[in-house]
């Protein structure tokens, strides 16, 4: 039995886990010199150090991405973070931290303290989340969740202040561009249906380290092939199944089943004419993009202690103390290869947009490492990173005023700007299920039907979908993607959270 996996970001990966973990080994072929796809991290050849082209943070709800790193090992490096820190736009940190009590009132007393909000504000947004939890109609769901808000009375503040926080940094998309079933999700699965969904778990090492070198030793020694720089250019069709994928070089590759773990941009591209223009699969080419941007900041001395905030009402949306995290400083053996950098920095798969800035070439493995992060940044765009770098100092100075007194030693923008597939109105109808028109090919990736946006957990819950359907065909039928958190028996009989939608 030879299974052929094209692509490994976390959706390949994923299938690759469920399957070479039942004994059936698979053949994983990327493009790319490394694996993690849109998870991963580079070689900053001035600070020595290998990092993340974008801080990638997990929720206590992500039960598929949990069990896919309790699995292979990898979850030992995670941290959970129990607090988190609101600052709001006066520059005032607000703790936010659960209760003992059960959901959904665990999160209650944190709300009612953010300091931001009035209770004006707060007394409509509780009415906001209930109406939510209770489910959309019909009709609101063809609105724009910013129509949804305006129908249900949010105040300008609420809405700046708490909805656009939440959902921007979960969907990276501005609320003119997000459907009501997907706002809902991330309200009912994050804050009202159980108490842990909450929890934000961040990695300790960068993500190369995760799933180029631990996740790649896992697979291997149990007997899957791991091909880099193979990038497939066509999926082959005879007598109406997939006999192999094509690589650029010219070779192809046999197998008995195919998973095809592409970015959605990508994947019509590899498919032959007459199945990329199936009825099932014209939607992907109506699938839109959105760009997330990060901004590494190097400084001779610590400008905030805390390991991570959530800065509200600005551009910069979270920053994250890579020091204080954990992050390894010495870059692991999987990236030291300045061949693969220089691939990675050219790479435009995922069109990375890399940019350098350093006014110092001071060597700064020995600085203060601290990550900013903006999603939906399309207001960057066209603006020079100089620019950009000035707003992010101001903003961080008015906040932390150690940072106008600290000297930055280097620093780095990173703008992936085909980050998430946009959570549009109606997207959902676009993407197609894991099983494809032909039957010994599935699709896997986080634009596939999965009921999750564009996330690792989405990622990963595909890889399990592709991977069950594959089992299914060989006669051993499982259920591969784990359950949801349970609801909690009072957002069931308070809230009205029958289940997620
Ligand atoms: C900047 C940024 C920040 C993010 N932050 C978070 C976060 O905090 N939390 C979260 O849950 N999610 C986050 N995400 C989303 C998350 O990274 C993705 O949802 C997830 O990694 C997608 O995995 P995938 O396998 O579906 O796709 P990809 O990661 O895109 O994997 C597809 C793979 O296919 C390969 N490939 C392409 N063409 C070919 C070919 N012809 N042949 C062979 N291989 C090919 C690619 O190189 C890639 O490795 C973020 C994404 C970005 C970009």
């Amino acid at each position: 039995m030879r299974i052929v996996i094209a692509g490994g970001g976390l959706a390949g990966l994923a299938a690759a886990v469920a399957l070479t973990e039942r004994g059936l080994p698979c053949e994983v072929l990327e493009s790319r010199p490394r694996l993690g796809g849109r998870a991963s991290s580079f070689l900053d050849p001035v600070s020595g150090m290998s990092i993340d082209n974008c801080q990638h943070v997990s929720l206590g709800c992500c039960t598929n991405f949990r069990h896919f790193c309790e699995t292979t090992g990898l979850a030992e490096f995670f941290r959970r973070e129990a607090t988190l820190h609101f600052i709001g736009p006066e520059g005032r940190v607000d703790q936010f931290s659960a209760s003992s009590l059960p959901a959904p009132f665990h999160l209650v007393g944190a709300f009612a303290r953010l300091s931001y909000l009035t209770w004006h504000d707060k007394f409509w947004l509780a009415r906001g989340l209930k109406a939510l939890a209770r489910g959309v109609t019909a009709e609101e769901r063809r609105l724009p969740f910013s129509e949804w808000l305006a129908r249900h009375g949010q105040t300008p503040v609420a809405i700046s202040r708490f909805w656009q926080v939440v959902l921007v940094s979960a969907l990276s998309e501005s609320l003119d561009r997000i459907d009501v079933e997907h706002a809902r999700k991330v309200f009912v699965d994050t804050f009202l249906a159980h108490r842990d969904g909450w929890f934000v778990e961040i990695p300790t090492v960068p993500l190369d380290d995760l799933y180029g070198g631990r996740l790649t030793e896992w697979l291997i020694s149990r007997g899957t092939t791991i091909r880099l720089q193979t990038a497939v250019e066509r999926i082959e069709i005879e007598e109406g199944r997939v006999s192999a994928a094509r690589m650029s070089s010219g070779e192809t590759v046999g197998g008995d089943e195919f998973i095809l773990a592409l970015p959605f941009f990508r994947v019509r591209s590899v498919l032959p004419e007459s199945l990329a223009a199936h009825r099932d699969l014209t939607g992907i080419e109506r699938l839109e993009a959105a760009p997330i941007s990060s901004v590494h900041l190097w400084f001779d001395r610590p400008i905030t202690e805390l390991p991570h905030a959530v800065l509200v009402d600005r551009l910069c949306q979270w920053m994250f103390n890579r020091t204080a995290l954990g992050t390894a400083f010495v870059p692991t053996s999987f990236n030291t290869n300045p061949q693969r950098e220089r691939s990675h920095s050219k790479d435009t798969d995922i069109r990375t947009h890399i940019a350098g800035w350093c006014p110092e070439t001071t060597a700064t493995s020995n600085g203060f490492y601290y990550q900013i992060v903006i999603s939906a940044s399309r207001e960057l765009a066209g603006q020079s990173r100089e620019a950009i770098l000035a707003q992010v100092l101001a903003e961080l100075t008015s906040i932390w005023p150690e940072t106008a007194r600290a000297t930055l030693l280097h620093s780095r923008q990173v703008t992936e700007h085909r980050a998430v597939f946009s959570p549009l109105p109606g997207v959902d109808a676009l993407r197609p299920t894991q099983q494809s028109p032909i039957a010994n090919l599935q699709f896997a990736g986080d634009w596939t039907q999965t009921g999750w946006p564009a996330t690792m957990e989405g990622a990963v819950r595909s890889g399990y979908l592709a991977a069950a359907n594959v089992l299914a065909r060989l006669g051993r039928p499982e259920s591969v993607v784990r359950p949801d958190l349970p609801v909690g028996i009072w957002s069931r009989l308070l809230m009205g959270v029958s289940g997620r939608s």
